[in-house]
C-alpha cells in the first residue's frame, strides 16, 4: 500500500478537505494511474451528502470523483492494453462479477456485484470503502480502465467518463433518431451532453431549461430550439410532438410536464436521480401509449466506443477548470445550476493542498 493525496468529507454536512488515503500496490492486472483532471458529477455531491441514503447509504471519509483522465504511471505484469505514459480514463465503474448475464452481455453497469469507483465495498480491503478520483491518483484492474483519444483537450475529456456515457448510451439505445424530435431536460453535466450527442446522431434537438441565460449556449451547443419551461405557453406549444425525451434534473420536478410532449408511443428516459421519488400521472402515459424508461451509465465497451466517437468527431464536454481548493465553492454553484458546463478539477493543484 502506499498513500495518496486526495479531498474527502467527514461527514454529510462537512466541506471536502484535504487528507491522505491508502492506495493497493499494483497487481497482476492493475493499471495505477496519476490524475491530471477529474469531473465534478452531481452524484459526487449527492453522495458527499448522503442525498441517496435510503438507496446507498454514505460512509465516511468520502472521497468522490469518477470521471478520471490521467497517465498511466505503472502497470502490473499480466497487463495487455496499458503500458507507462500512455493517457487513461476511469469513469463510474472499477469491478463487477465478469459470470453474471448482464456482464457477458458487456453490461457491467448492470452487474449486482458492481464496484463503484467511489463508496463502494472495497473487496481489496485497502479501506472500507472505494476511494474516487478527487485525489492524485488511483489503481484500477485494466478491465476497467478505459483508452483516451489522444487528440482532445483532457479537462474535457474527464467528465465524459460519466456525463458523457450516461447520455450516449440511452440515445444510441433508442435507435435512428436521424430527422427525430428529441428533447433533453436540464442543460447541466448531462445535459449539454446528451444536446452535443442528440446533435451528432442527427435529430431535432430542443432543450428545455429553468435557466433563461443558457439560451444561447444551448443554441451553440447544438439545439434548435429551446424552452423556457416555466413558460407555459412555450410548453404547451409543443405538447404531444418529441418522439423521445431525455431528463436529466438532479431535483424535484413535475415530470408529467414533459411526459406531455410525447407523441405517440414517444418515450422519456430518466438519468437523473433525484432524492425523492416522482410522482407519475398515469394517464399522462396511458394517453399516447407513452413509456417512462431509465438508464444508468454504460457498458465497458460502449463507454470505449463513446471515447472513440468523441475523438472521431472532436467532442468533449465544455467545463471550467478549477484547482481542488475551490471544489466546495463549486458544490454551492452546482446546487444553484450555475456552470457552465461542468467543472473539471485540475488535480495538480494537490500538489500545494
Ligand atoms: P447538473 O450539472 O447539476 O445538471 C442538472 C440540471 O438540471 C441543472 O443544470 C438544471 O438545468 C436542471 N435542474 C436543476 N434543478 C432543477 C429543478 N429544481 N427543476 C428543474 N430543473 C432543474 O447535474 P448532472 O451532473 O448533469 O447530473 C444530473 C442528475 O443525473 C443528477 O441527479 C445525477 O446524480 C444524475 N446522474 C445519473 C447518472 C446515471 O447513470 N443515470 C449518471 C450521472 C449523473 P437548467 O439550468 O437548464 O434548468
Ligand atoms: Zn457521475
Amino acid at each position: 500500500m502506499y498513500n495518496a493525496k486526495a479531498y474527502s468529507a467527514a461527514s454529510a454536512t462537512s466541506p471536502l478537505a484535504s487528507t491522505t488515503i491508502p492506495r493497493r500496490d499494483t497487481a497482476e492486472h492493475d493499471v495505477e494511474i496519476e490524475i491530471l483532471f477529474c469531473g465534478i458529477c452531481h452524484s459526487d455531491l449527492h453522495t458527499v451528502r448522503d442525498e441517496w441514503h435510503s438507496i446507498m447509504p454514505t460512509v465516511y471519509p468520502c472521497v468522490p470523483g469518477h470521471e478520471i483522465v490521467g497517465r498511466v504511471t505503472k502497470v502490473g505484469p499480466a497487463v495487455t492494453k496499458f503500458k507507462q505514459g500512455d493517457l487513461a480514463g476511469v469513469g463510474c465503474l472499477v469491478d463487477s462479477d465478469h459470470t453474471c448475464p448482464n456482464c457477458q452481455d458487456g453490461l457491467e453497469q448492470l452487474c449486482p456485484n458492481q464496484t463503484l469507483t467511489f463508496n463502494s465495498p472495497d473487496k481489496h480491503g485497502t479501506g472500507p470503502v472505494t476511494y474516487g478520483g478527487y485525489s492524485d491518483s488511483i489503481v484500477v484492474d485494466e478491465r476497467f480502465v478505459l483508452r483516451v483519444p489522444a487528440n482532445l483537450n483532457l479537462a474535457g475529456v474527464a467528465p465524459l467518463l460519466c456525463a458523457g456515457i450516461t447520455t450516449y448510451s440511452p440515445i444510441r439505445r433508442w435507435g435512428d433518431l436521424t430527422g427525430k424530435k428529441v428533447g433533453v431536460v436540464g442543460l447541466g453535466g448531462l445535459g449539454h451532453m446528451g444536446v452535443k450527442f442528440a446533435r451528432a446522431f442527427g435529430a431535432r434537438v430542443v432543450v428545455f431549461t429553468t435557466s433563461e441565460n443558457k439560451k444561447e449556449d444551448a443554441l451553440r451547443l447544438g439545439a434548435d430550439e429551446v424552452i423556457i419551461s416555466r413558460n407555459a405557453d412555450e410548453m404547451q406549444q409543443h405538447a404531444g410532438s418529441f418522439d423521445f425525451i431525455l431528463d436529466t434534473i438532479a431535483a424535484d420536478h413535475d415530470i408529467n410536464a414533459y411526459i406531455n410532449m410525447l407523441g405517440r408511443d414517444g418515450n422519456i428516459t430518466l438519468v437523473g436521480a433525484p432524492e425523492k421519488p416522482l410522482a407519475v400521472s398515469a394517464f399522462a402515459l396511458l394517453f399516447g401509449r407513452r413509456s417512462l424508461s431509465g438508464s444508468i451509465i454504460g457498458g465497458i465497451a460502449e463507454t470505449q466506443e463513446m471515447l472513440d466517437f468523441c475523438g472521431d468527431h472532436n467532442i468533449t464536454a465544455d467545463v471550467e477548470v478549477i484547482p481542488i481548493q475551490k471544489v466546495n465553492e463549486a458544490y454551492e454553484r452546482l446546487v444553484k445550476s450555475d456552470v457552465k458546463y461542468r467543472f473539471s478539477i485540475d488535480m495538480s493543484s494537490l500538489k500545494s493542498a
